[in-house]
């Protein structure tokens, strides 16, 4: 999907893809594998509204897009732990909830 705005999307049970060589990126589809795993916690819609709130609160924060986008729980659990290969294995359930302490 060359119009993708950014390198992956995790849109679940889709993940679409800039371009297809990013599938034999493993730290990126590891990525997008942790977003899976968070709207499956989260049964899907709640995630996307969560995400959605949580990157306004922080925009109204930093009045930053980048440091809004990069501060939502779910980001900062998927960027923190991405190049882990085995973080999914490892992870508790609802692991994102860690990093929701850290949001202040
Ligand atoms: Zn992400």
């Amino acid at each position: 999907m060359p119009n993708l705005p950014v390198q992956g999307m995790a849109l679940f049970p889709f993940l679409l893809l800039k371009e297809k060589k990013f599938r034999q990126n493993k730290q990126l589809m590891n990525h997008e594998l942790i977003h899976f795993r968070q709207q499956i916690e989260l049964l899907i819609i709640p995630f996307y509204i969560l995400y959605f709130l949580n990157y306004l609160i922080n925009l109204i924060r930093y009045h930053n897009h980048m440091k809004a986008y990069r501060n939502i729980v779910f980001e900062k659990e998927a960027y923190e732990n991405d190049s882990n290969l085995s973080y999914l294995s490892e992870r508790s359930f609802a692991g994102w909830t860690t990093y929701l302490r850290r949001i202040t």
